[in-house]
């Protein structure tokens, strides 16, 4: 059996892994390269394989890094099936079309700009059509459910704790009377952050597929994160500026709601005037998308939003839906906080945002992600006297911050903390999904601490995998299916949980019921169900 690494290998963009044993080829993620325009090139060049060749897609989380070439695969000839989590598969129904409408408009906006210098128009590389055809083929499963692909492929998804639904995936593979077990971690969450669970401990792997976005730093202001938010909206206010926040539509912008929910409730400070808007369609929907997945999020917010307190509703807090609301906020007379997106700035109403205030002065800038290299966002990270915005020369007077805590990734020690769950040494560990830095660190650092074996991977390097301890994984798999029924029954146990709750908060309050929600969580509960009658025939 062997792995290629086709994206993410010497770069945190694009994740794609391909696995081959006997006949069945599979994809571990198909991401969209991010960040300027060495990444579109990436991206125009096609793939190293042909698509129709491939069985399955495993898919760890619905970021666009890790989801966002699916339509192009899919148009080029993928039929297998998509597996990942339900809330993945929720999130990928609207994130990919999003994804595929910014594909047209610049493709759109290329080609007039190549037909009047005579030159050929250029095609999307994908369109919502095809963003529409590959989400039929997603199968949504349950977080420690163990899935047979085939009589010699078994995975499980654990939860990462990284954004809604997102997963690590542990694989068995069974080749000439071996068996190998594999776990790719896909992106790992940052324990601290108030929204998700934590990342899942994993004990055995013969083989690791690691990333290390943070594999050479910490978040310094982890603890402290909230209160630099406020003090940056508090400073902003009392100039008479905005508060702009680039942040991805998927749990950042769900995270900083969080904060801000907090923030307007504190009595000391006078900032429950202030208006609140999230501007992006896809972050509104996002958030409804994590108000039908209560289950899936960490303990004491769930018991928060029971108590009746949604972070995501509180006074003044506006969804801009249509693009003349979106405008309208430019026009209005105060400060206001407005949240948008794309997160690094790249596409979406965000830029509209960064015209109107960059050269203000008055003015803040907050970054709480992630910048790729060569992105907007990064360059105005860096220092950049003037950037383009939308065709025109903007010059930044605005402040830039950039708050590092709320990062949805495990820091170095996160990312160390996870690897020493591992009870003995894997036979090796890649790594993937950093920049050059951060790999070289992390390995020496792993290397020097935890004495594993490890392999920076290069860009569309294939290595050959060969079994090292079958006995051990054999019977771990065993005692995985078992815990896979407890876990499957405490799941289905937790969920008709909150459908009482639900049900006694209709009761008791005097809000309509919304039938929906109910609907969406008795539908997984019986598919819940009718997973453990399959896994005990098994
Ligand atoms: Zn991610």
């Amino acid at each position: 059996m062997k792995i290629s690494f086709l994206g993410a290998a010497e770069m945190v963009t694009g994740s794609c892994f391909m696995f081959e044993v006997d006949n069945v080829k599979l994809l571990v993620d198909c991401g969209m390269f991010q960040g300027g325009s060495d990444a579109t090139e990436l991206n125009l060049k096609g793939f190293e394989f042909n698509p129709a060749d491939i069985d399955f897609l495993l898919l760890t989380h619905a970021h666009i890094d890790h989801s966002g070439r699916i339509p192009q695969l899919v148009k080029h000839g993928f039929k297998g099936k998509i597996i990942s989590t339900a809330a993945t598969s929720e999130l990928c129904s609207i994130m990919l079309p999003d994804s595929a409408y910014i594909q047209e408009m610049e493709a759109e906006w290329l080609s007039k700009k190549r037909v009047r210098a005579g030159k050929h128009a250029v095609e999307p590389i994908y369109t919502v059509e095809d963003a529409q055809e590959a989400i039929k083929l997603f199968v949504g499963i349950n977080y420690n459910e163990l899935i047979d692909l085939n009589n010699n492929i078994t995975v499980r998804y654990r939860n990462a704790g990284h954004i809604l639904g997102s997963a690590m995936i542990e694989m068995w593979v069974r080749e000439k009377g071996e068996e190998i077990k594999i776990v790719f971690s896909g992106d790992i969450g940052n324990k601290e952050a108030p929204l998700m669970q934590e990342p899942s401990i994993i004990e055995e792997a013969d083989y690791i597929i690691m990333e290390t976005t943070y594999g050479n730093r910490l978040h310094k202001d982890m603890k402290n994160k909230a209160l630099l938010l406020l003090d940056i909206i508090t400073d902003t206010i009392e100039k008479g500026g905005n508060v702009v926040i680039p942040s991805f539509a998927v749990e950042r912008t769900q995270e900083i709601l969080y904060e801000l929910n907090k923030i307007k409730e504190s009595k000391t400070i006078k900032l429950k005037n202030i208006p609140v808007y999230v501007d992006s369609p896809l972050a509104i929907n996002a958030t409804k998308i994590f108000e039908n997945n209560m289950e899936y999020l960490d303990h004491d917010t769930q018991e928060l939003i029971r108590s009746g307190d949604n972070p995501f509703d509180f006074p003044n807090l506006t969804f801009t839906e249509t693009a003349d609301e979106s405008k309208a906020i430019n026009t209005t007379k105060g400060s206001s906080i407005i949240i948008s997106a794309s997160g690094m700035c790249e596409a979406g109403r965000i830029k509209h945002h960064l015209k109107h205030n960059l050269w203000r002065a008055d003015s803040s800038i907050v970054f709480v992600g992630y910048q790729a290299k060569g992105s907007l966002g990064r360059r105005i990270i860096e220092g950049e006297k003037t950037v383009k915005v939308l065709g025109e020369d903007i010059s930044i007077r605005s402040k830039i911050y950039s708050i590092e805590g709320f990062s949805g990734h495990a820091d170095q020690l996160g990312l160390l903390e996870w690897l020493k769950g591992f009870k003995k040494k894997p036979a090796k560990v890649f790594l993937t999904h950093g920049e050059e830095e951060a790999l070289e660190v992390f390995s020496k650092l792993i290397k020097n601490e935890l004495q594993f074996e490890n392999q920076v991977v290069k860009i569309n390097q294939t290595i050959e995998l060969t079994a090292s301890n079958t006995t051990e994984v054999v019977k771990e798999r065993y005692i995985a299916r078992k815990d896979s029924i407890i876990d499957s029954i405490e799941n289905v146990d937790q969920k008709l949980h909150n459908v009482l709750q639900t049900l006694k908060k209709y009761v008791t309050s005097k809000e309509d019921i919304k039938l929906d929600a109910l609907y969406h969580m008795v539908d997984s509960i019986d598919a819940t169900l009718d997973n453990i009658s399959n896994e005990i025939k098994k």
